[in-house]
């Protein structure tokens, strides 16, 4: 038995799986615009977090000089230090919520 739910564009009944993409039969309308728009905007959090672990590092080029190579590579090992600890703690929560 599914469920229906009356959509808010043509007002018409369609079938309804409680899910944020459902779409209305009879107009193609989104059954749940609400829904939809939080289901949008949970995938644009979830790929902003994934951008904050993607850490690129700097670039060492043969044509800089002894000092800027010096500097450039005490910032890469704050980044690399950086990475494994964020790395640890994503790993230590996975494992808490496992
Ligand atoms: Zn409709």
């Amino acid at each position: 038995m599914n469920a229906t739910k009356r959509c808010p564009h043509c007002q018409q009944w369609s079938t309804w799986h409680h899910q944020a993409t459902d779409r209305c039969q009879h107009c193609q309308g989104l059954l749940d615009p609400a829904a939809h728009q939080r289901l949008l905007h949970q995938q644009v959090r979830e790929e902003e977090e994934s951008k904050k672990i993607n850490i690129t590092l700097i670039e060492i080029f043969p044509t800089d000089s002894a000092f800027t190579r010096f500097w450039k590579r005490i910032v890469q090992g704050f980044q690399l230090t950086f990475i494994a600890i964020l790395s640890f703690v994503l790993w230590l929560i996975a494992l808490l919520a496992g």
